[in-house]
């Protein structure tokens, strides 16, 4: 490696797991270009984006080979250190293409050579020479001193503004830029709003005491496991803590589910925080996005809420990270760049050297693990608060029981007695649809998806079938398509078909259907709330959208339809997710004055983990699901990694993981072991077949080493390039 004047080394937006080595561009040396500023640069034929990393002095490319930098985009960084450093972890922990870890974690308008600034409206003000400058001064320029007193009269103008004290005003105008006396600068297209802030809870006993605990540690990194039944005013915990970090004027970045980030929430910070709040979430223009993001990276919004790529937000002064709902599955990424939101955010907080709250009434097997061993404060809020009382917990046996649209006549009993004290009743199903499939009462033909190993769903409504797995769509057919009989007929319960059921059995009530078919439409999530809140609908019916963070002050009553889905999945996660979403549903029954009730319907009631749950609650069917997690030898008792393949070619996934894993022996992969290759559960989705390899190991070290050196030798092997494979580190879903 020959030493040679300094260079430029790049995250290049490619899918090579390295990053590249370029000459400065024509004019500047590489000394003058701080790292994180963005670099056009020539990759083959085209032109990409990159982001400066480091300059260094030797290479492993021939001098003669570099290419040069075509331009530099931005004088100053649009990333600042904590966060290179924090990405080029990732990239490395993930095992995941730097560049593309770049692009992920930069807004969409700043993978494109466009400045880092918001096209927003001009304004012009006085600068302090040009507020200290005497009027007579400028008295052999009588526009410039006319424009130069109208000036005094407030502190900003646009050009609307302008225009109505003087015509041609821009000449002028421009002389008083160049001497200084004015400046020009964008407003935002963001205004961060204040409303009137409402006066907080006074917080009880438990609350106050995690707000201590936390305030106890502002000056240094602490996690913090904020465990909190559902109710128990979490957010009024986040509240306090946030004005006081706000008030030290630093930041705070608070990181909330996908589907959390409703209105309401959003609502409630703001209108308890007296400081400029911005959110991030995927329904914000290109624009606002970089508005937002470029006003947390100023300092000047102090609260940031976002969704899982919100955790690579720039912060000029950060003193607290929170994630809500801790749990969720959206804080995984699942493609491309499978990072945890969750965990780098932690990272940053250890970095940053501030504490960090991670909230939730189920806490996930892994966190609870880690409170265990000390590394984690736990901090408990074990009581509702204020006058709401748990929710009382009971199964429904159905075995043997009528059943009118999967509604047992005990469940029904009990949602005409609510109805008749004015409760609203909340009934949860986990599968959208009219029905799961279709068939030929003649010839027993299924609607088979022709490009997955699953069935299409009947949508009544819209008379199509739905491919839930790869989005392909149909109309329902009018004849078999097999044998040409006309007795076609639909087969098992989805949300369309019970509510179209409960508006026959509850005639004169109003029956709300929540579900991604009925909330797709922009608004339509936020008009079902504000129906549910003004006591409209009195029976609602939904999938997980339901389950979370929602407030329903009058529902009184929650059935889960079906809770057997999941007691015997072959994901050893599930059987947790299970017990956090009946924990999750159960959670919006009485959450006011009135007492809750909810109702489990099950063909298992003697199920340990089901009984655990609803006599001891959530903590104690943790603590056996960990039992049995280190009985076999699973996370959080081990560390896992998935190398997932697939192809239109049936061989080829096998194919390629086998190699793949025969590389693994006496050399490679001391410590760590190979389960697989097996074809996945569903195996053709989309049209392409589809098999895995789990890698599992003591120590996160081991695996960590291993997946290093594997992969190199994975991109050497020839059918590696016949199929699409990705690696996937602490994965949340194993199939
Ligand atoms: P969680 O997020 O833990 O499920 P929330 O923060 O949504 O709970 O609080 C549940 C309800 O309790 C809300 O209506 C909230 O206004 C109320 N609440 C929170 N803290 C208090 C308190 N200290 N006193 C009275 N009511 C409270
Ligand atoms: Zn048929
Ligand atoms: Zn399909």
């Amino acid at each position: 490696m020959p030493s040679i004047e300094p260079l430029l080394r790049v995250a290049v937006p490619s899918p090579l797991r390295r990053s590249f080595d370029y000459l400065p561009p024509h004019g500047l040396s590489a000394e003058d270009l701080p790292v994180g500023v963005r670099l056009l640069v020539p990759f083959g034929r085209q032109q990409l984006v990159g982001v400066l990393l480091a300059v260094v002095t030797s290479t492993e490319v021939s001098h003669d080979k570099l290419k040069r930098v075509k331009k530099c985009i931005d004088s100053q960084p649009v990333l600042p250190r904590d966060l290179l450093k924090l990405l080029q972890w990732a990239s490395q922990y993930y095992q995941h293409p730097i560049g593309e870890v770049f692009s992920t974690a930069l807004p969409a308008l700043l993978r494109t050579d466009q400045a880092a600034c918001v096209q927003g409206k001009k304004v012009w003000c006085l600068t302090q020479a040009g507020r200290e400058l005497e009027l007579l001064a400028l008295k052999r320029a009588p526009r410039q001193q006319a424009l130069m007193q109208q000036l005094h009269g407030k502190s900003k103008w646009d050009v609307h503004a302008l225009s109505v004290v003087s015509d041609n005003w821009r000449p002028a105008m421009a002389r008083l830029v160049e001497q200084g006396w004015v400046e020009v600068t964008e407003e935002t297209v963001l205004p961060l709003v204040q409303s009137e802030v409402c006066i907080p809870h006074t917080l009880n006993p438990a609350q106050q005491a995690a707000v201590d605990a936390v305030g106890a540690s502002f000056d240094r990194f602490q996690t913090f496991l904020l465990d909190g039944v559902t109710g128990s005013g979490k957010t009024a915990v986040y509240l306090d803590l946030i004005t006081q970090v706000v008030a030290e004027d630093k930041q705070v970045l608070v990181l909330v589910p996908e589907i959390g980030l409703t209105p309401q929430l959003v609502s409630r910070f703001r209108d308890q925080l007296a400081c400029p709040v911005v959110v991030l979430h995927s329904a914000l223009t290109d624009q606002e996005r970089l508005a937002a993001w470029l006003l947390a990276k100023s300092g000047e919004a102090k609260v940031i809420i976002g969704t899982r790529s919100a955790v690579f937000t720039p912060l000029k002064q950060v003193g607290l990270f929170i994630i809500d709902e801790e749990h969720d599955l959206s804080f995984k990424q699942q493609d491309g760049f499978r990072y945890s939101a969750r965990d780098l955010a932690i990272l940053r907080a250890r970095d940053a050297g501030v504490p960090i709250v991670l909230g939730t009434a189920t806490p996930c097997l892994e966190t609870l693990y880690n409170s265990q061993q000390g590394r984690y404060q736990h901090l408990l809020l074990p009581k509702r608060a204020g006058a709401a009382r748990p929710p009382q917990i009971k199964l429904i046996d159905v075995r043997k029981q009528p059943m009118d649209h999967l509604i047992s006549v005990g469940l029904r009993e009990r949602m005409r007695y609510h109805l008749e004290h004015n409760g609203q009743i909340l009934l949860f199903l986990n599968r959208r649809g009219f029905a799961p499939m279709l068939i030929c009462h003649d010839c027993g033909w299924i609607s088979q998806c022709s490009r997955c190993d699953s069935r299409m769903t009947l949508h009544q409504q819209i008379n199509r079938l739905r491919c839930h797995h790869c989005g392909k769509e149909q109309r329902v057919p009018e004849a078999c398509p097999s044998c040409q009989k006309t007795d076609l007929r639909s087969f098992g319960y989805g949300t369309e078909r019970i509510e179209q059921a409960l508006q026959k059995q509850f005639p004169g009530h109003t029956v709300l259907r929540i579900d991604r078919d009925t909330t797709r439409r922009k608004g339509a999530m936020q008009a079902m709330l504000d129906k549910i809140h003004s006591g409209d609908g009195q029976i609602l019916l939904g999938t997980q959208m339901l389950a979370k963070g929602h407030h329903f002050p009058n529902v009184t009553l929650v059935g889960i339809l079906d809770a057997d889905y999941g007691l015997y999945s072959v994901d050893m996660r599930a059987s947790e997710r299970m017990a956090q979403l009946i924990m999750q549903v159960a959670g919006r029954a009485g959450r006011a004055e009135r007492p809750g009730e909810v109702l489990i319907q099950t063909h298992h009631p003697e199920h340990p983990l089901l009984q655990t749950l609803i006599r001891q609650g959530y903590g104690p069917c943790a603590e056996l699901l960990l039992k049995e997690r280190a009985d076999t030898q699973w996370p959080p008792y081990s560390y896992l990694a998935i190398l997932r393949a697939d192809s239109t070619d049936k061989e080829m996934p096998m194919a390629f993981l086998t190699q793949a894993a025969d590389l693994v022996g006496e050399k490679l992969g001391k410590g760590c072991q190979i389960l697989g290759p097996v074809p996945s559960p569903m195996e053709r989705r989309a049209g392409r077949f589809r098999a895995q390899l789990l890698v599992q190991a003591d120590q996160r070290q081991t695996l960590q080493q291993f997946l290093g050196s594997w992969l190199a030798q994975l991109e050497a092997l020839k059918p590696g390039r016949k199929v699409r494979w990705s690696i996937d580190v602490d994965p949340m879903e194993l199939f």
